[in-house]
């Protein structure tokens, strides 16, 4: 029976000094990231934050993101803190600090892909498996799909599917050809996913057709949309992607940004279903909080496309993100971290896809792992997307202890995203707060 505990109700959000900073925050920086709860973060702690006025909040925001393990583990801030103390950079150069990190990172990359590269942000490591499909391929021409989001650079936001980071950039990147996803919910084809026979994937060859100049250069996809709000394609979409990509001879890179590294239950997505790209981009989890990216491909594929002098960037592979990068690994492999993600994921397996019952405005539950999406609608009947109660569940949320995000192309979804190390109880904890919360919307 599930016990839902109401004690910790708060009513002093936000508190007076979270209040302050927050006006000064207007002040002085533009501050145009997404709605949030009117809060003041002074310190986190495994699945845990804390604001400045003394506030607990379990959180549902910060895995995905940044803080796979949870915040501030000791062992990776003791790691970067080292790191630090002996240099905090040095350009281009070797160091012990980088070879480790990619030793570590190589071995934990799925079997057939042998070298990576160290950037800091995931545009940056999308932006650079873009420019290596060009040169490798000779193509100008990438394929990707409604809905993507690859990153805010000019290359990563013109391949990507949403339409705010691309309104008034125009033009963007010549060649950036995109399709459909299979967003099943919302299917943009209005078919049903017991008969369609993914006709989406049959789609692709009319995309083609309709709209390159034969100068293609590859694909890239992510294993499920994030920014658009947690869609996963039905089982036996992403391989039958992989096919026809081989059977065109293209270059593909799959965006595992925010899915890698446990998230899903397994290291990498693409394990789930034995995808085999040649690039994969890496971001968030790989220094679970600490600035870090990286692109993992075959030595044959980098080499081929680019020579020496012609890929690099100020801080990538610096120490600090390296001792990140290696420290990283090494807790997840002590801790057992992915183990947690399959038993806890289990309480969200089981109590989540239920919610859509609770009322009209929770038109779908998806997910996996430790990565779900709740998507909210005016009615079930429309499907006209509610982002209005997704503002209201964050505030009221916050009030009971329970930090969320909107997310989604319609900003309707709550993601749903804890740190990988976040407990049985603390899962309940949050469910219990969320359902009460959807029970209260109008
Ligand atoms: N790719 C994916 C799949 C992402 O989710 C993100 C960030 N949300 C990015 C790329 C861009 O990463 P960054 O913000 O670190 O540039």
């Amino acid at each position: 029976m599930i016990v839902i505990s109401f004690s910790n109700v708060r009513t002093n959000i936000p508190g007076p000094k979270s209040e302050k900073i927050l006006n000064d925050w207007h002040k002085y920086e533009a501050d145009k990231t997404g709605y949030q709860a009117r809060v003041a973060i002074e310190r986190g702690s495994g699945a845990m934050l804390y604001d400045v006025d003394g506030n607990a909040f379990i959180d549902w925001t910060s895995g995905v993101l940044v803080a796979n393990l949870g915040h501030s583990p000791e062992a990776l801030v003791n790691a970067i803190e080292q790191a630090g103390r002996n240099m905090l950079n040095v350009y281009e150069y070797c160091t012990s600090y980088r070879v480790d990190a990619a030793k570590a990172l190589v071995e934990a990359a799925p079997d057939h892909l042998d070298r990576c590269f160290f950037l800091t942000t995931g545009s940056e490591a999308v932006d650079s498996a873009i420019r290596i499909m060009k040169r490798y391929s000779g193509g100008f021409e990438i394929i990707s799909f409604y809905g993507s989001f690859h990153g805010r650079t000019l290359s990563t936001a013109s391949i990507g599917g949403l339409h705010k980071f691309k309104r008034g950039f125009g033009p963007m990147l010549p060649g950036a050809i995109r399709v459909p996803f299979p967003y099943c919910y919302r299917c943009p084809f209005k078919s049903k996913l017991e008969t369609c026979n993914l006709m989406c994937l049959e789609f692709l060859d009319d995309v083609v057709q309709a709209n390159s100049t034969d100068s293609l250069a590859g694909v890239v996809a992510e294993p499920y949309l994030g920014t658009a709000g947690f869609i996963f394609p039905p089982k036996g979409y992403m391989p039958e992607l992989e096919k026809w990509i081989r059977s065109k001879g293209l270059i593909y890179t799959l965006d595992e940004v925010q899915s890698s590294y446990g998230r899903t239950g397994e290291m990498w997505a693409l394990s789930h279903e034995g995808l085999t790209p040649d690039i994969v981009a890496v971001g968030k989890g790989i220094g679970s909080g600490v600035s870090v990216s990286a692109i993992l491909m075959r030595a044959e594929v980098v080499d081929k496309a680019v020579s020496v002098g012609e890929l690099g960037s100020t801080y990538g592979g610096n120490p600090l993100s390296c001792a990140a990068v290696s420290t990283v690994l090494e807790i997840m492999e002590r801790e057992k971290i992915i183990d947690n993600v399959n038993s806890v994921s289990q309480i969200f397996a089981q109590r989540l896809p239920s919610f859509v019952e609770i009322n009209e405005h929770v038109g779908d539950v998806r997910g996996m792992g430790l990565v779900w999406g709740i998507e909210f609608v005016e009615d079930k009947e429309s499907k006209t997307p509610a982002p209005a109660l997704v503002k209201q569940l964050i505030d009221l949320c916050a009030r009971k202890g329970l930090l969320i995000g909107g997310v989604g192309m319609f900003g309707n979804v709550v993601r749903v995203a804890p740190p990988l190390v976040i407990n049985e109880a603390q899962a309940h904890e949050s469910l219990d707060i969320m359902y009460d919360c959807i029970k209260q919307l109008k």
